[in-house]
């Protein structure tokens, strides 16, 4: 196993949030809030933690519900939040991004998506390029939703689809057929939703590399702007759910690594680039153009060319980035409503971030984003001297043999090394410890 069994982290964010700590509070947000300068672009991600029906693969926070009234009543939560953020907001700020995902944000009817997105524009109005990006569960969404979703300003859309295979579906209790995804995505085209992306997982149980293929080559026939492949994780005694999936069934480590391989020569195949570890996008798409001249960025949704300093995280278990540090909204839904409706912001963990966590963070973005560390670069970028950065990145190529090389500007991961991206970003953490790790590197 080796290597390939290693669990390492993602890095959306660096520390990984499994090292927050309740150090930070309200009082911490509200003053970070407070400090982002006037007239500055900002982000917004609203989370949505309810879904219709609990897939027993997904380790989303998130809870299963029948009815509209408790997610019209955590609407009003998210509503009042807003408000409370608006008390220290400084003049000015605009949105580059705003971001709905959950959980499942299509399960809101029209009139809650109306009601949501008025508040947040009286509050966060729109930059004039900004996009606005929804997950949407085929499952879940109809053409009333659709129009609600149009005329609150949505440009980007999101469509997990796992895998198309009807065993793998029914063993991962996820059951979408092709046929309701094609008419989700019908339906945003017809409406000039221009860019589409398609979330698959790999290393989900009984997935062989046949099976892979045939649903790539699925996804493939919506043709897709972006593709998110992502490694499935099993931590059932993390996602209870998890426990319904028969562990016997999923692939070796070895066997991932097939998975990957299949499915990113296809889309190689197929014209698309392929994005740090697990992105594949048309050439024209956004995060192409900013992965080609070094833009790319990564946060909590994943790979971004978004690079605005600070994003802010709206609803129970969201996260906040500032340039101080990481915030994180209380995960529990009753409690983080408890604590908005009492009129204080819902912050209960976090972590302060030293000079030291800017440049291991910076090394480990930059290593994700773009395999490689220019040290120019990314000593102007952090604001430190380039020699420290040498020096830290110096034993790299030692510890790695054959995984990393030097170049005139720094270090490359060599193409054997990239599946091994997330080995090498651990190398850097000053937090990690086994039993932190929770997610299989390949
Ligand atoms: S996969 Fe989506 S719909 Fe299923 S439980 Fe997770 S968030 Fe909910």
């Amino acid at each position: 196993m080796g290597l390939f069994d290693a669990r390492v982290p993602r890095y959306t964010s660096y520390p990984p949030a499994n090292h927050f700590a309740g150090g930070v509070g309200p009082s911490d947000t509200d003053a970070w809030i407070r400090a982002i300068p006037e007239g500055s672009r900002i982000s917004l991600y609203v989370h949505i933690p309810f879904c219709r029906h609990l897939c027993w693969f997904c380790a989303c926070r998130t809870q299963g519900t029948a009815t509209m009234a408790p997610v019209r009543s955590y609407v009003d939560s998210l509503i009042a939040e807003i408000v409370l953020v608006a008390r220290s907001l400084p003049a000015g700020i605009a949105l580059s991004r705003l971001h709905w995902g959950g959980g499942t944000p299509t399960i809101l009817d029209p009139q809650t998506i109306a009601r949501l997105t008025a508040a947040i524009s009286a509050v966060f109005p729109f930059a004039p390029d900004a996009e606005f990006s929804v997950e949407i569960d085929p499952n879940e969404i109809d053409e009333a939703r659709l129009d609600a979703l149009v005329e609150a300003g949505m440009t980007r859309a999101s469509i997990g689809v796992q895998d198309f295979d009807p065993e793998i579906q029914k063993t991962i209790g996820r059951e979408q057929s092709f046929a309701i995804t094609k008419t989700a995505i019908d339906g945003l085209r017809a409406r000039d939703i221009g860019s589409l992306n398609i979330d698959m997982v790999y290393g989900l149980p009984w997935q062989t590399s046949d099976r892979m293929a045939d649903s790539v080559q699925r996804v493939l026939s919506l043709n897709p702007d972006r593709v998110a492949l992502y490694g499935y994780a099993h931590v059932p005694w993390m996602a209870r759910r998890q426990t319904l999936i028969p562990s016997d069934a999923l692939p070796t480590p070895e066997e991932r690594l097939d998975l990957f391989e299949t499915a990113r020569r296809l889309f190689a195949w197929d014209g698309y680039r392929t994005i740090g570890i697990d992105h594949f996008a048309r050439r024209e798409d956004g995060l192409a153009v900013a992965a080609a001249e070094g833009r790319l960025r990564r946060n909590f949704q994943g790979y971004t060319d978004d690079t605005a300093e600070v994003l802010l995280g709206l609803g129970a278990s969201a996260i906040s980035r500032f340039p101080q540090g990481h915030a994180q909204n209380h995960p529990a839904t009753s409690e983080y409503r408890k604590r908005i409706a009492a009129g204080t912001l819902a912050t209960s963990r976090g972590h302060v971030l030293s000079p030291d966590d800017r440049l291991r963070g910076g090394i480990i973005e930059m290593l994700m984003c773009d395999f490689r560390i220019d040290v120019a670069t990314l000593a102007a970028r952090l604001g430190v001297a380039p020699a420290e950065i040498a020096r830290r990145i110096a034993g790299l190529g030692d510890a790695f043999p054959g995984m990393v090389e030097k170049t005139d500007t720094g270090i490359e991961i060599t193409e054997a090394g990239r599946p091994m991206t997330r080995i090498l970003a651990h190398h850097f953490d000053a937090y990690a410890s086994p039993e932190m790790s929770h997610s299989r590197a390949i």
